[in-house]
């Protein structure tokens, strides 16, 4: 049986960064951002395309110097995504990228401290209707706040820093807000967005800051961002990695696409971790398969099995699969076996086969086999028997070794009468 529930989402206003929509039960959209120079505007339009590709729904630009403002003039109007500036210690910087037209601010309160700048801010951004993102940073927080939590920070100093910069914000009438708590320890993370989720619904951009290089800062943003996704919290994520930032886009979406909370575009390519009984390389096959599909936009669920002996059937609810066997590859879809094909034609019959479903659909695919159908199972199920033949139904020896198990657990005595009676 299919199970395709996703999680309930928390509730929240919903606020415009050009024209995507962000909380409000809008989809959870990825973000990146640049890492030129935003003064060098066609080097950051290049990446900003580049990460639009790879799944980008929005894109942060620094503007660091007045050359970036003015570089920002020169991308908005060319930019296919909404475009962020990147505000820190510089507030007349946020003045001059609203002047060049960008669709969202983000401000870190830690490092932009007078009242009287962040109100002037929050005003000119008012008038044309451009939100904020309270970027709260636990690497940066305002000294105050440090103090007043005993020189650490904790999650309540980083939800307090959050809540001052809202009624900063709120005495102007500026309410275009979305809110970030990240820190670099996931706990520390997880926790700080739990708090600020309980006290406002403002909607909350995710991410782990300076999570590090993949693979590892691929898995801390991970299990910081999923944990918060499947309790409801989240808006719009986005994955800090020290890597091409094509990287970061990419993760985003597969991450919102494994939890259901985004519609595929991608193959989801599933391929069984292995064992005594595959019959050929799956991690070569898989990553075969993985690089030929690419940046192909099938949005199918697509099957690397090492064996016809369980393969079909582990992988039954895959819209298309091949199983490994006596030097060929037994195509399935839907868990029907189709057509059977030369081991070095695995790969290519897979994506030729994709992309014949994504246009056509299942049921064609399979009358398109009616005539190579029976064969093709009499050929799976030879194959089948014969590997059982050859390995028996315990590829990996459990039995044997679940025998050994038991009888290194037993008592002394016990163990010393067993082998008595065997002799
Ligand atoms: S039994 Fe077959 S399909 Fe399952 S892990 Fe082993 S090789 Fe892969």
């Amino acid at each position: 049986m299919e199970f395709n529930q996703s999680f309930p989402r928390r509730d929240t206003r919903q606020i415009t960064v050009g024209d995507v929509a962000v909380g409000g039960g809008a989809p959870i959209t990825v973000q990146s951002m640049t890492v030129t120079k935003t003064a060098d505007h066609e080097a950051t339009l290049r990446q900003i395309y580049a990460l639009a590709a790879a799944g980008a729904d929005i894109v942060r630009c620094t503007c660091n110097e007045p050359a970036a403002a003015e570089g920002l003039a020169r991308i908005v109007p060319r930019s296919p995504v909404p475009i962020v500036a990147d505000i820190h210690h510089q507030y007349l910087r946020a003045l001059e990228a609203l002047e060049a037209g960008v669709h969202c601010l983000r401000l870190n309160p830690g490092n932009i401290r007078n009242p009287k700048h962040i109100k002037l801010v929050a005003s000119e951004a008012l008038d044309r209707r451009v939100p904020i993102r309270i970027g709260v940073n636990g690497g940066s927080l305002h000294p105050d706040l440090y103090a007043k939590y005993g020189g650490k920070v904790t999650p309540e100093a980083m939800v307090e820093s959050a809540q001052q910069e809202i009624a900063y914000f709120e005495e102007v009438g500026f309410d275009l807000i979305k809110i970030s708590v990240k820190a670099s320890s996931v706990p520390l993370t997880i926790e700080a967005y739990r708090q600020l989720a309980e006290v406002t619904d403002y909607p909350l951009h995710l991410g782990v800051t300076e999570a590090g290089p993949p693979p590892i800062g691929t898995l801390k943003a991970t299990a910081g961002m999923a944990t918060l996704l499947a309790e409801g919290i989240g808006d719009t994520i986005r994955y800090s990695l020290t890597a091409d930032p094509v990287e970061e886009a990419k993760a985003g979406r597969q991450l919102l696409e494994t939890m259901g909370l985004r519609e595929r575009k991608n193959v989801d390519l599933i391929a069984c971790p292995s064992c005594g009984r595959a019959e050929v390389d799956v991690f070569a096959i898989a990553q075969e398969a993985m690089e030929a599909f690419g940046e192909k936009k099938i949005p199918l669920q697509v099957a690397v099995m090492g064996c016809v002996v369980n393969g079909p059937g582990e992988a039954r609810d895959a819209d298309l699969g091949i199983a490994a066997g006596n030097k060929r590859g037994h195509l399935f879809v839907k868990g029907q076996n189709v057509m059977v094909v030369p081991e070095d034609e695995m790969v290519a019959t897979l994506i030729e086969w994709a992309e014949y479903i994504h246009t056509h659909g299942a049921q064609a695919a399979l009358d398109r086999a009616s005539s190579t159908r029976s064969a093709a199972r009499r050929a799976a199920a030879q194959d089948r028997d014969r590997n059982l033949d050859q390995r028996g139904e315990d590829a990996n020896n459990a039995e044997a070794t679940i025998a050994n198990i038991r009888l290194a657990s037993k008592p002394r005595d016990e163990k010393r009468r067993d082998n008595t009676e065997e002799c």
